[in-house]
C-alpha cells in the first residue's frame, strides 16, 4: 500500500465519459426515474448486482463510480454509500442484528454509535455491552453466545488511545462459540493508515464526511466488504431503509478523492509538529496523539501504522487532544479555547479549517481515572503549521498558570 499506488489508483480509476466528450471528471447524474427501452430490459435488470440502472435510489453512474473508488481505496470488493457516517453505522447494525442479539462496543466508541445502541437498538430488542479496547481480555470475556457483532475503532476519536487491533480481532475470531463478526469505524485511518481487511475485519465503515470529502461541506458514509453474501445482506437493508445519497454530494466527494493522500499526509505532518510542540508547553499535562512516544497505545499504532513502506514515518490523521492541567478551572479552559483565532470552535474534522472542541472528560468516562485534566481536541486543517503554532502560543499565554494547585 504505497503512496504512489493509492494516489494514482484514485486519480486514474476507470471512468468512461460520454462519446466525444473525453473529460476525466465524472459527471453529476441525477435521477429518480430511469427509462427502460422495453419490458424485457426492465425485467432483466437487477439492482442487487449492479448490472444496470433501475431507479435513482438504487444508484446512478455518479454513485456507482464513487462506490467503486471507495472500494479501491479501502482494498474492498464492495461498497455501499449512506447519507452520513452515522447512517453507515446504523446501516451495519440494522443489517446484521436482530432481536435477542448482543452488540459489543469499545468504551471510547464514537458517541452517537453508543447512543444508537442505547436508543433505537435497545427498543428493537438488541442489547449491547462495552469493552475496554486497551485490554483485549475484556473483549474476550464480554463475548457471549448472543454476541453477533463487535465494533472496533482505532484510535478513540476524542481520547485518541490506539488499541491492539490484531489482538481484538483474534479475540473475536477465537471466541468459544465460534467466530464473531467484526466491523470497524475506519474514519480516522481513511484506508490509508492501515489496511483493516488485511487484519481479517469483516466490515469497514468510513465517514466520507471527513478526509475523502475534505471540504467540510458534505455528509456521507460508506460501508465496505470483501464478502459478497455479507455485502448483499447490507445492500438489502440499505434498500429497505431507502438510504440514497444525492448526486451533487457524491460528486463533491469524487472531487476530493484525487487530493486525499496529499491532504491526509499534510494534515498528519502539521498535527505531529503541533502535538510535539504542545508537549513542551507549561500547563499542558499530556498530549494524546497515537504517533507520539508515550501516548496511550503508541506501541500499537507503531506496530500497525508505521510499517507502511509508502511513508517512512507511517500515517496518522490530523487529529489530537491535549489534557490541560487539572488545576485550571473550566472557565480558564473555555477562555483558552475562545482565545484561539485560527482554530474555530466546531465539530467534525479533516476539512481545510482547523477546529477545536473542549470535551467533558468525566462525563465521557464515568469512573475512569486514567486520564486527568481538561480535554481539548484539535483537528488540524490545511493552514501553515507555524501560523497554527503562533495561534496556540498566544492562547496559552493568555491562559497563564493553573489557579488551583
Ligand atoms: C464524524 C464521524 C462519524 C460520523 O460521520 P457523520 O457523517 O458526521 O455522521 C463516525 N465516526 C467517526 C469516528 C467520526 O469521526
Amino acid at each position: 500500500m504505497s503512496d504512489e499506488r493509492t494516489a494514482s489508483g484514485l486519480i486514474h480509476h476507470g471512468y468512461t465519459p460520454p462519446p466525444g466528450f473525453a473529460a476525466p471528471q465524472p459527471a453529476v447524474h441525477k435521477a429518480s426515474t430511469v427509462i427502460f427501452p422495453d419490458v424485457a430490459a426492465l425485467r432483466a435488470r437487477d439492482w442487487r448486482h449492479k448490472n444496470g440502472y433501475t431507479y435513482g435510489l438504487h444508484g446512478t453512474p455518479t454513485t456507482f463510480t464513487l462506490e467503486a473508488r471507495i472500494a479501491t481505496l479501502m482494498h474492498a470488493e464492495h461498497c455501499v454509500l449512506a447519507p452520513s457516517g452515522l447512517a453507515a453505522i446504523s446501516l451495519v447494525d440494522l443489517a446484521l442484528l436482530k432481536a435477542g442479539d448482543e452488540l459489543l462496543l469499545p468504551a471510547n466508541v464514537y458517541g452517537p454509535s453508543r447512543d444508537l445502541a442505547r436508543g433505537l437498538l435497545a427498543r428493537l430488542g438488541i442489547t449491547h455491552r462495552l469493552y475496554d479496547p486497551q485490554r483485549p481480555e475484556t473483549l474476550a470475556a464480554a463475548i457471549g453466545p448472543q454476541t453477533k457483532l463487535v465494533w472496533l475503532e482505532a484510535p478513540g476519536s476524542v481520547t485518541m488511545e490506539f488499541p491492539d487491533l490484531p489482538a481484538l480481532v483474534a479475540a473475536c475470531r477465537h471466541a468459544p462459540g465460534g467466530p464473531v463478526r467484526t466491523a470497524i469505524d475506519d474514519t480516522w485511518g481513511s484506508g490509508l493508515a492501515f489496511d483493516a481487511f488485511a487484519l481479517g475485519i469483516d466490515v469497514v465503515m468510513q465517514a466520507l464526511t471527513k478526509y475523502p470529502s475534505g471540504g467540510g461541506d458534505v455528509l456521507m458514509g460508506a460501508v465496505c466488504t470483501r464478502d459478497a453474501t455479507l455485502h448483499e445482506q447490507i445492500l438489502l437493508a440499505h434498500m429497505q431503509l431507502g438510504l440514497g445519497v444525492g448526486a451533487n454530494d457524491a460528486e463533491a466527494v469524487l472531487r476530493g478523492l484525487p487530493s486525499l493522500v496529499l491532504r491526509y499526509d499534510a494534515q498528519d505532518t502539521t498535527a505531529r509538529t503541533l502535538a510535539g510542540w504542545l508537549q513542551t508547553q507549561p500547563g499542558v499535562a499530556r498530549v494524546l496523539h497515537p504517533a507520539l512516544d508515550g501516548a496511550p497505545g503508541h506501541a500499537h499504532w507503531r506496530a500497525l501504522c508505521a510499517a507502511d513502506a509508502g511513508r517512512p514515518q507511517g500515517r496518522a490523521a490530523g487529529l489530537f487532544s491535549v489534557l490541560l492541567d487539572a488545576g485550571y478551572t473550566r472557565r480558564q479552559v473555555d477562555g483558552f479555547v475562545d482565545a484561539l483565532r485560527l482554530f474555530s470552535i466546531g465539530y467534525s474534522w479533516a476539512g481545510p479549517k482547523s477546529l477545536v472542541v473542549p470535551y467533558d472528560l468525566p462525563a465521557m468516562r464515568p469512573g475512569d481515572e486514567r486520564l486527568q485534566g481538561h480535554l481539548v481536541r484539535f483537528s488540524v486543517g490545511l493552514e501553515e503549521a507555524a501560523a497554527l503554532q503562533d495561534d496556540l502560543a498566544q492562547a496559552l499565554a493568555r491562559l497563564g498558570a493553573p489557579t488551583r494547585g
